[in-house]
């Protein structure tokens, strides 16, 4: 009789990790998708579970887990709703991002940005965070820091392939961008999590433009502010200060959440949120619009913190 060896796999979902202990390397994939529905509330159909491969291809569910060759404590990147959220979601008015996330122009946004203690912190981070560029940047280029979750993808849809997710446009936007831009991603998640999805987007092998690197929420700091308590903020500054050709008057960094860039409000773009992809793939041109907007801005304009991007749309280049 084969001997029967406990296995324990975590699973990152939604931002958050559960380690699911109950399973055997004689249990199958689909006893795997049961376990983590009892975790996280995703119903096996929902789960897709992003590096559970087997021979190049996703393992299929009458797999046993012992084929696998899974390392002790394998983390499984999980993509998925529950059925709570899709109702929630069907629901949800469009624009409730903005109400929740807008920020009204006000001196909180300044004396963050001046603050000693967040300096302090910025400096920190230029001095501990190793960053991997993956290509180098180039001269006279202008700076785009890009959010992932919701700017460039639905990370909360079930969908089959990683093109169902992504945002109408992706590749022809960053390939437009990249003539004038060097192009940075910076996500709230983990390294790990960030490198598969740019994977599973095509965006990290595109042959028609390249990323310099990739932030992942070690990057952040943790602001406290007098509204909002203590927040994780996406600093400009750390990248400013191991890069000094950038700056506050050739970067522009899009987020659909406003407060990521509470440290930099002025080379910060607010970008619809793109979510319910399977709803919105075929109507959503916000990509579409913004190539054209960072194509007139980095040919007209000599100093970027002298925009107003919360009106982009009505950018015109000869004023
Ligand atoms: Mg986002």
């Amino acid at each position: 009789m084969t001997e029967v060896r406990e296995i324990t796999i975590v699973v990152k979902w939604s931002g958050k990790e559960y380690p699911i202990t109950d399973l055997t390397d004689q249990d199958t994939v689909a006893v795997l998708r049961h376990e983590i529905f009892k975790m996280t509330q995703v119903r096996p159909e929902r789960q897709k579970l992003l590096n559970l491969k087997y021979k190049g291809k996703p393992a299929e569910d009458n797999l046993k887990l012992g084929n696998l060759e899974l390392k002790p404590n394998f983390k499984l990147m999980m993509v998925g709703s529950t059925e709570a959220d899709i109702e929630d979601a069907c629901q949800r008015p469009d624009d409730i991002g903005e109400v929740i996330d807008d920020l009204e122009d006000n001196d909180e946004e300044e004396s963050l940005q001046n603050s000693a203690i967040y300096l302090a912190k910025i400096q920190k981070r230029i001095k501990d965070y190793t960053i991997t560029e993956l290509n180098p940047p180039r001269p006279d280029k202008h700076l785009l820091v890009l959010d992932i979750d919701y700017t460039l993808f639905d990370h909360r849809s079930s969908a089959e392939s990683g093109a169902e997710l992504m945002r109408p446009y992706l590749h022809e936007f960053l390939t437009c961008a990249y003539e004038h831009y060097d192009i940075v991603i910076w996500s709230a998640t983990g390294m790990r999590w960030i490198e598969e999805k740019m994977k599973l987007l095509g965006v990290s092998s595109h042959p028609a433009y390249k990323i310099m690197f990739y932030l992942d929420s070690h990057a952040m700091i943790s602001v406290h502010t007098p509204d909002r308590g203590v927040i994780d903020v996406k600093p400009l500054g750390v990248i400013w200060g191991l890069y000094p050709q950038y700056s506050a008057a050739n970067t522009i960094m899009f987020d659909d959440i406003r407060r990521n860039f509470l440290m930099n409000p002025r080379s910060g773009l607010r970008i619809r949120p793109f979510r319910q992809a399977h709803l919105n793939r075929s109507t959503d041109k916000e990509l579409l619009k913004l190539s054209k907007y960072l194509k007139d801005i980095a040919i007209n304009c000599k100093d970027f913190s002298k925009l107003n991007h919360r009106k982009w749309e009505h950018y015109d280049p000869r004023k």
